[in-house]
């Protein structure tokens, strides 16, 4: 999404928090943007970290591998990470990087490359306590593997919280490739329990890590997935989806094939959708799981869900967002629903500093303890406002967030 919607959402959130015009300022200005070119088998990609603001630690966020990326997009996604890591209360600021490539296009060798490249032009303002890279869209265990691995060669040090998101060999956390997914699933029965909805029925937009592991748990919980898409389109059955036959179907192109090789529905069950269609199905569950600005002021009148979980950065426009809490659909905003992933990237971290393995069960339960933890306390103001209709989650968790932050950079001295 645009940082000018951003700056818009600031504006607005001014008179509720309140902020003062230098306070604004402060929030809306990355403190580093770094850029690169990046040249690859005699191709060149435009590569970014956006170093958004570390008042209450050092700078963490992921890499991006899309084509679309710019440096508008970073900023904007480096914004939401400071505000994600105050919302979980993760001693971190917010960062994010990119490059503006088209990874399927490369062959395994030139995607080790590029990523090492990225690490070359940016490594003397990275480290443990300067700023922790991560995964995000279309960046794996694998690139972060490479990315350590050069980091380490450049500085000659051992340092693998520098980079989050590892294989586990290389120190990574268990749970962590399903963090983003489990968070949000943990906060999503919370809510549903809250708001006493029978919620039964469920859409996934977008089946990266972060959807594909989400229509898995929600199914595994009993939920009906009816919907579920990727970049290609969508698949829609009434009587629902099995994850793994999804799955299946991705390996060899898209889930627009689940159908024809299906065991698991007949064909005459399902039928091809495309994304914009999935997202108007009357489902209970909407799950925007895969880029920003989905939802839109043309579309969101058309939203039958009751509940919008935002596993995907920025997937609700704000004139959308005004439309969604009109309509009293609750939206569960992606700074605290797709918060997971720094979750467990925060314990991760802690397990590299202190030289500790922590089982799968430890940080399920610790992931679990944050997330429901940020969420009831959100959820506490949430329905106190809500009685006057004032605020929608997401506002109740900026004015929080925001408040943190400033309240770290006066301590700073820099207010
Ligand atoms: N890329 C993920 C996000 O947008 C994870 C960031 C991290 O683990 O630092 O939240």
């Amino acid at each position: 999404m645009a940082f000018e919607s951003i700056l818009y959402f600031l504006h607005k959130m001014a008179p509720l928090v309140p902020l003062q015009e230098q306070e604004i300022k402060l929030l809306r200005t990355p403190n580093r943007v770094l850029t690169a070119e990046l040249t690859v088998s005699g191709r060149k990609y435009p590569a970014y970290r956006v170093q958004f603001n570390n008042a209450r630690g050092p700078y963490k966020g992921g890499i991006r591998y899309h084509p679309d990326v710019d440096e508008d997009e970073v900023k904007s996604l480096g914004f939401w990470m400071t505000i994600k890591t105050a919302v979980l209360d993760v001693p971190f600021g917010g960062a994010k990087g990119g490059i503006a490539v088209d990874p399927k296009m490369l062959s395994p060798t030139e995607l080790e490359e590029l990523s090492r490249a990225y690490v070359q032009a940016f490594y003397h303002y990275l480290g443990p306590y300067q700023d922790i890279p991560a995964p995000d869209v279309y960046t794996t265990p694998q690139i972060m593997a490479w990315m350590l691995d050069e980091y380490e060669k450049i500085t000659k040090t051992k340092a693998p919280a520098m980079i989050t998101g590892k294989p586990l060999e290389q120190g990574g956390s268990k749970v962590r490739d399903i963090a983003t997914a489990l968070g949000g699933f943990y906060v999503l029965l919370e809510a549903t329990q809250k708001r006493h909805l029978p919620a039964k029925t469920v859409a996934i937009q977008g089946l990266g890590n972060a959807g594909m592991n989400m229509a898995k748990l929600l199914h595994g919980q009993g939920f009906v997935i009816q919907a579920l898409s990727d970049s290609q389109g969508g698949v829609y059955g009434k009587n629902g989806l099995d994850p793994r036959q999804a799955e299946e179907s991705k390996k060899t192109g898209s889930v627009v094939g689940y159908g024809e090789q299906s065991s698991a529905a007949p064909k005459s069950d399902c039928r091809v959708i495309t994304n914009e269609e999935l997202l108007e199905l009357p489902v209970d569950i909407l799950v925007p799981a895969a880029l920003s600005g989905v939802i839109t002021k043309e579309n969101a009148g058309n939203i039958k869900a009751k509940i919008v979980l935002e596993l995907a950065n920025g997937p609700t426009t704000p004139e959308a967002d005004e439309i969604l809490y009109q309509r009293n659909i609750l939206v569960i905003p992606d700074i605290l629903a797709n918060a997971g992933g720094v979750t467990v990237s925060y314990f991760e971290w802690l397990q590299n500093l202190r030289q500790e393995s922590w089982s799968e069960e430890e940080v399920r339960k610790q992931l679990r303890q944050k997330m429901i933890t940020a969420f009831d306390r959100l959820w506490q103001e949430y329905a106190e406002n809500n009685k006057e209709n004032k605020f929608d989650l997401r506002t109740v968790a900026y004015i929080h967030a925001l408040k943190r932050i400033l309240e770290a950079e006066r301590k700073h001295g820099r207010l």
